[in-house]
């Protein structure tokens, strides 16, 4: 690997390589279109370090701001789908298609699918895909000629569907549902603007992509996807799901509903394996509809329409034969010329159309088409008239507008205050600075999350995300056109293949969990290809994050839990028992390393050994390679979290990226895209685990610009001060807190789970007390009760300075003391500042205070937290029970609602 480089070279590198992607206008839709991101989301969200370096929001008491827009989220969701629940975004369509079977066959016990031919191709490919590991069958069917069998589960169509074409689903959702099976309909948001939303043909559950709402293509991602359902299956449903509850002070607030739902408590029976999401990219979408409004969106979900309808009109006018007379906004045809005419027309133009395998184009209209953008495509389809003359001869109430047919939308949406205040850029801005500063990010202290390596995102790095040549290329341009886009994966893959050992990089899986289930697909394949088929025993330490037994599950693998000793290294005699006693079954081993307790498993190589001793792989969980890079590279295959150890930002809850890496042996089996070609052996592969055949792509030049510019020797000494800050960090609190597990000669590796449960018996204190309290002193929590109850595990990372490491040092040493406090009777046994931590500025600055401690200790417990640097949390601590059993997942309606000035929604109106 070459030596490291300075921030403004690399800039100048990465914008001559940026240069060689050719950024034409593409028309190919496919679930993929060209977006205006308002400028004042662009830069205050999405290149914001406020919003991006935001963790996933589990301290709900410092996380209100983006709990607020991901509600947002859901009640725009379900408000255009007409469903009832939805969650707060997914990975991509495809992947939510395939959560949605997973639901279906979760709820009815079928094992039996349909596809509806229609569906976009990556959406079913992904789908088959998941099929396949789960052991479930799939048919590609047409949804007009199905019969529903007792052993359907359901079926997947697409509203409106790949060909553009629009269809009444109102007869098939009865046959369906008389049979016991289900409807997921994959669907538009921009289109439910004017159409029908599939919650009024009575499907059971809506999924789709976000990505129209302001996202820029990015080759592909990222983008939120969204999954929406009936009440009736929230329980079932997959992802992260945003609730309404109250806070300790009574008042309303927002947290993450329903977790024990997931699959980090259980495991290999959670509903899904979504951990990282695209929470930035559902704010973005959210914010968008926020800053249009309802009024705003009707307006460019009806232009694009019309541009569709001018379209069509001049197909047909140049001849063409136009294949649906119903439709939104893409224009199927059978051009009369021939395709290659038209193809060479449109090239001479640099223009990409969607060329169908039946030798049909389809042009697909988005809101930045403008009228000489219609004038070049009527002339590729020879019409006659130009945009004007069509669209005077239309007029602005088109007769073959889909608004004159039972397709028009009548029911409203978007009716809360929350989509009607703020239309104007003074509003909205105050409004994303309002949300963002009720939320704590690495803007302003360190985040020790153990496990997640919350480390800095540095400018120079996210820079290029928002260069057009990145930013603005569809996902299945011809190769040509995206050289530069490869020549970055290339080298991308070059160094992460010299960083890890391995010999092949899929860029497809767009988490880590995705990454885990492409892997594990890869050893099934593998395993096949060798007549060993009947392998699928997964081996899984206990201590293990609960992605890996839920993608274990998603692969079709049975999950046998490994005990790990009391030093939290794997318990090498049991795992010998598990592997010796399912040698004939035994497919993979799973093993974080260095391990989730924060120590170097010494056994690792006999480990290893014994695992293939008995014909199994060893699967490495990357998520810890902040300890390695550089350092060792052990497995036969593993993912690595790119927005953990590559420095892409957490944005609150995703994006990320997880590519995996493997050995030799199992190349051919990694991941292949049915549009785009991206590996050697398309037979041999697994299938398609992400919608976009590189994942998030315009994230990468994240990880490529962080590993120029740290260079091999900058990379090594990254990971010796990661281990060496959890090393001192570790030592400093010794006295105060045990650091649970330490190797033989009493160091961490880089991260330390600290002891907090003898505090439950000396002074009635658990570890989430500390946690609250951790943020009275502006720190958020380190990781809580994983992988051991009652502790919290320190990752510092490289990133941070000693000044802040003692800074965090020194409020752990202020609580121990605290608790100590309570332990000899200084402070009362039940009302102490842990207790009733956190502390806000209404509960400190209220006229009656009746707790029998100062306000100055509740709100200003150590010199270095002075009201210049205070982080105020917003809420008091949150009822997490109450909400689970209230449920209430979107936007209070218009009469109980408190807009964040404090006003009722009356005066809201009044207001406005
Ligand atoms: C974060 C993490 C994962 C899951 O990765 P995502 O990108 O969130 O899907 C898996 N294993 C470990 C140990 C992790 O820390």
């Amino acid at each position: 690997m070459a030596s490291s480089s300075g921030e403004h070279e690399l800039l100048d590198r990465l914008s001559k390589m940026a240069k060689k992607n050719d950024v034409w206008r593409s028309y190919i839709g496919t679930g993929y279109y060209n977006t205006h991101c308002p400028p004042t989301i662009l830069r205050n969200i999405f290149e914001n370090p406020g919003w991006t370096t935001q963790y996933t929001p589990y301290q709900a008491e410092m996380a209100q701001g983006r709990l607020e827009s991901l509600l947002n989220f859901q009640t725009m969701v379900c408000d255009f789908t007409g469903m009832e629940v939805s969650n707060a975004s997914l990975l991509d369509e495809g992947t939510a298609a395939a959560e949605a079977m997973a639901l279906c066959i979760r709820h009815n016990k079928r094992n039996k699918f349909y596809i509806d031919q229609r569906c976009h191709p990556q959406t079913i490919a992904v789908v088959e895909t998941r099929a396949r590991g789960l052991g479930y069958v799939t048919e590609i069917v047409n949804w007009r000629r199905v019969d529903f069998s007792a052993d359907v589960s359901g079926i997947l169509i697409q509203y409106p569907d790949t060909d553009g074409n629009v269809d009444d689903f109102s007869r098939l959702v009865q046959n369906a549902h008389s049979n016991k099976s289900l409807v997921v309909c994959a669907t538009d948001l921009l289109a439910l603007t004017i159409m029908k939303p599939p919650g009024e043909f009575g499907v059971d559950i809506a999924v789709g992509t976000a990505q129209r709402f302001g996202i820029p293509l990015g080759y592909g991602g990222p983008h939120a996807a969204f999954f929406a359902t009936k009440g009736a299956f929230m329980r079932l449903m997959p992802g992260r799901v945003v609730g309404v509850t109250r806070d300790a002070s009574g008042e309303e607030a927002l947290r993450l509903a329903l977790q024990t739902r997931e699959q980090h408590i259980r495991r290999d029976r959670a509903t899904s394996n979504i951990c990282t999401a695209q929470a930035l990219l559902a704010n973005m979408s959210a914010m968008y509809a926020v800053y249009h409004g309802p009024q705003g969106l009707r307006d460019i979900g009806r232009r694009v329409h019309h541009g569709a309808l001018i379209v069509a009109e001049g197909v047909k006018r140049g001849g063409h034969e136009l294949i649906s007379e119903l439709f939104y906004d893409t224009v199927k045809f059978r051009p009369t010329c021939g395709v290659d005419a038209i193809r060479q027309k449109a090239q001479e133009k640099q223009i990409n159309l969607r060329y169908y395998p039946d030798g049909c184009v389809g042009i697909s209209i988005d809101e930045t088409v403008l009228k000489p953008d219609l004038n070049d495509l009527l002339e590729i389809v020879d019409s006659p008239s130009d945009a004007n003359t069509l669209a005077d001869m239309l007029g602005t109430e088109p007769l073959s507008s889909i608004e004159n047919t039972a397709f028009r939308r009548t029911s409203d949406y978007l009716t809360h205050p929350v989509f009607n205040r703020y239309q104007s850029e003074t509003s909205i801005v105050r409004y994303m600075k309002q949300l963002e500063n009720k939320d704590l990010s690495l803007v302003h202290s360190m985040i020790s999350l153990g496990s997640c390596t919350m480390k800095l995102n540095s400018t120079t790095e996210m820079m290029p995300c928002s260069w057009p040549e990145f930013a603005g290329v569809h996902p299945f341009v011809p190769s040509d056109q995206v050289m530069g886009y490869r020549q970055m994966f290339e080298e991308l893959e070059n160094d992460l293949c010299e960083i890890t050992g391995y010999d092949k990089i899929s860029l497809q899986p767009n988490s880590g969990a995705q990454g885990e289930y492409a892997g594990l697909m890869a050893i099934k394949s593998y395993l096949q290809a060798k007549g060993e088929g009947q392998r699928n025993i997964c081996l899984i330490p206990v201590s293990a994050h609960g992605t890996n037994p839920a993608s274990a599950m998603m692969a079709g693998m049975k999950v046998t839990p490994i005990n790990v000793d009391r030093g939290g290294a794997v318990d090498l005699v049991h795992l010998k028992d598990m592997a010796e006693k399912h040698k004939d079954n035994l497919a993979a081993f799973m093993i974080t390393y260095p391990s989730t307790h924060g120590v170097f498993d010494h056994d690792v190589r006999d480990i290893c050994d014994l695992i293939h001793h008995f014909g199994g792989q060893v699967y490495l969980d990357g998520a810890n390679m902040n300890a390695q890079v550089g350092i060792c590279r052990p497995g036969d295959l593993s993912h690595l979290n790119l927005h953990k150890t590559i420095c892409i930002p957490h944005g609150g809850g995703g994006p990320g990226m997880g590519p995996i890496g493997v050995k030799k042996h199992l190349a051919p089996y990694l991941p292949s895209h049915p549009l785009v070609s991206i590996s050697q052996s398309e037979s041999q592969s697994l299938g398609t685990v992400c919608a976009a055949p590189y994942g998030s792509s315009s994230i990468l030049p994240i990880s490529w610009a962080y590993i120029k510019m740290m260079g091999a020797k900058g990379l090594r000494q990254a990971s010796q001060v990661a281990i060496l800050n959890a090393n001192y960090m570790s030592h400093r609190l010794k006295g105060y807190y045990k650091t649970l597990y330490k190797n033989t000669h009493g160091f961490v590796a880089h991260e330390f789970i600290i002891d907090c449960r003898e505090f439950k018996k000396t002074a009635n204190v658990e570890v989430v007390d500390i946690a609250k309290r951790l943020q009275d002193y502006g720190f958020h929590a380190p990781t809580m009760s994983w992988p051991v109850t009652g502790t919290l595990m320190v990752e510092p990372t490289e990133s941070e300075d000693k000044m802040e490491l003692d800074r965090f040092c020194e409020a752990m040493i202020l609580i121990r003391q605290e608790i100590q406090d309570i332990e000899n009777g200084k402070l009362d046994k039940k009302v102490n500042p842990l207790k009733m931590a956190p502390h806000t500025q209404a509960v400190i600055m209220a006229s009656n205070w009746d707790r029998p401690y100062p306000r100055e200790l509740g709100a200003f417990p150590a010199t270095f937290v002075s009201p210049d640097t205070k982080f105020w949390p917003t809420v008091s601590r949150i009822d997490d029970i109450y909400g689970d059993q209230n449920l209430v997942c979107t936007c209070p309606p218009m009469d109980s609602y408190t807009n964040s000035y404090g006003e009722s929604s009356e005066e809201a109106a009044a207001a406005s």
